[in-house]
Formats: structure tokens, C-alpha cells, sequence
């Protein structure tokens, strides 16, 4: 039987895509040697001591099981920060992003100490990025799940952002405890439709159910959102939701029937719609 177990033949000798199995190997390295990445190239004779080895194999047998990689590694970037992530939350996706640049548009044309809603907010990912670029907001963030809570708040506190951001326990708006209006507003709710067959696929078999599905036709969270965004909305004062790929059409009519403004659509990367935003009137 061999023993080699050097970084190198660990690598050459794993079934899982090259990408992948460096990102769980560098994260065996930093655990168990603080050494960083560049150790795979710089030291790949080297061999794993026994421990290491054994959690190497423990992660590389686990991603071969589809677990994410996110979780595996505890961690994901998002934005300009890196957010602590475990599976009582979803797992902060590229697309995400969108609505942290329209929040930040927003917030350098408000030219002021803005205050921000995020509802929904699992590891705390939009605002937490948002608080980290816009040095000078206040973030107030939601989540229904205690177990989310608890992990965004790990996050604002190895951010250094806890003194900016406040979380708060309950449904969308019915966790604020009274009527307060913000200048942004924003959220990626859970808009897959139950029964679609993503929800069978990848990461999100591993994520919590309630962070992707509504349970029911993908708008209902969506829906909620929207039209009951007027009281706590300031006058001039932007909404801005993440919505499924074939959805934006019903979210802008739901905007409209909720007499929201410039309603605009938003493309991510791929050239897919992905997010819209609508403003509540000036006067
Ligand atoms: N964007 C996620 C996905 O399609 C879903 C997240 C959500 O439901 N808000 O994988």
C-alpha cells in the first residue's frame, strides 16, 4: 500500500476537480500548519502528519459527498469581506452582490448617515458588506431563524461591525419592534418555487430549505416584501429584492401595484435579470 502522502500526490491522487481539492488542502495547511496556500506549490513534498491526514481525507470523502465547500471550510467571500458560514444559513452567492452595489450608489448620492434595512438577512452578508464599504451607515438586519442570527452576529463581530449593525428576531417587517423608516431597503428572500428541481441539486440540498423556498409558488416572500414596504420606507427612499432568474417581470408588477417609482431591473454577470429596485415617492 503506498504511503506517500505528499501535498503533491494527495492531489494527483484525489477524484475531485483540482480547484476543489486545493481550496480543502490549503485549509488542512492553515489548520494544522498555519501555512498558507502557497505552501501546495512551495512545499509539495511535504508529508501530512496523521491528524492532517485524516481530516484531509474526512473533507475530500465529504465534498465527494456534494457537501459545499463553504461549509466544509467554514468560510465564503462575499463582497469585500470574508463571512463565517455553517449550515444554518445559506451560502452568500456572486449574484448577491448586485444589490450591495445599488445600495452603495444609493448611499454615496444620499451623501449622509444613511440607515439601512436587510431583511432576511441569514450570515448577515448584505449587511455586513454593505456596513464594511459605507463606513458611515447603520444597518438594521432580520432573520426569522435564531440560528442565523447567531452566526451573523459572529460575523459582525469578527468584522468589527457589531457597533453599526443591529439584528433583529422575526418574520420580514414584524421583526422590527415599531414603524421605522429607512432610506434602503433590501433583501434576497427565499424565491426558489417548492418542488422545483434545483432544490435537488448541488449546494442547495445541504442549505436550509427555508432560505431558498418559500414552500410555495417562489413569490409569496417576494410579495410581502414589496407591498408592505411603504410605511417603513423614508419619502424618496429605495427597495432593492433579489428575485429568480424568470421572475422579474412579476416583481416589477408587484412594485407597480405597490406605487413604487423608477422601477428599474437589474442584470448580474451572466446578462440575467436578477434583482429589482423601485423607489417610494418624493412627496
Ligand atoms: N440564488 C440562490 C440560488 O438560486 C437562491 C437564493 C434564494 O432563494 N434567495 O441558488
Amino acid at each position: 500500500m503506498s504511503t506517500n502522502t505528499t501535498l503533491r500526490s494527495l492531489l494527483s491522487g484525489t477524484t475531485l476537480p483540482q480547484n476543489e481539492a486545493k481550496i480543502l488542502l490549503a485549509f488542512v495547511l492553515e489548520k494544522h500548519y498555519q501555512l498558507p496556500r502557497s505552501a501546495l506549490l512551495s512545499r509539495d513534498e511535504m508529508e501530512l502528519n496523521p491528524q492532517a491526514l485524516e481530516q484531509w481525507r474526512n473533507l475530500e470523502l465529504k465534498r465527494l459527498s456534494g457537501e459545499p465547500i463553504a461549509y466544509l471550510v467554514g468560510k465564503r467571500g462575499f463582497h469585500e469581506i470574508e463571512l463565517y458560514v455553517a449550515p444554518g444559513v445559506l451560502i452568500p452567492r456572486p449574484e448577491t452582490e448586485i444589490l450591495i452595489e445599488i445600495a452603495l450608489r444609493e448611499i454615496q448620492k444620499l451623501n449622509r448617515p444613511a440607515n439601512i434595512l436587510d431583511l432576511g438577512t441569514g450570515s448577515g452578508a448584505i449587511a455586513l458588506a454593505i456596513a464594511h464599504s459605507a463606513p458611515q451607515v447603520l444597518v438594521t438586519a432580520t432573520d426569522q431563524s435564531l440560528e442565523a442570527l447567531a452566526i451573523a452576529n459572529i460575523n459582525a463581530e469578527q468584522l468589527g461591525l457589531s457597533n453599526r449593525v443591529q439584528f433583529a428576531q422575526g418574520s420580514w417587517y414584524g421583526a422590527l419592534k415599531e414603524v421605522i423608516q429607512f432610506d434602503v431597503i433590501l433583501s434576497n428572500p427565499p424565491y426558489i418555487a417548492a418542488g422545483d428541481t434545483h432544490l435537488n441539486e448541488g449546494d442547495l440540498r445541504f442549505e436550509p430549505a427555508s432560505a431558498l423556498t418559500d414552500g410555495a409558488g417562489g413569490l409569496s416572500c417576494l410579495e410581502t416584501i414589496i407591498s408592505q414596504v411603504d410605511p417603513y420606507l423614508k419619502l424618496g427612499g429605495l427597495v432593492a429584492v433579489e428575485h429568480g432568474f424568470d421572475q422579474s417581470e412579476a416583481i416589477v408588477n408587484l412594485m407597480k401595484v405597490a406605487q413604487l417609482e423608477e422601477i428599474q431591473v437589474h442584470r448580474d454577470l451572466a446578462g440575467h435579470c436578477r434583482a429589482v429596485s423601485g423607489r417610494k415617492s418624493k412627496s
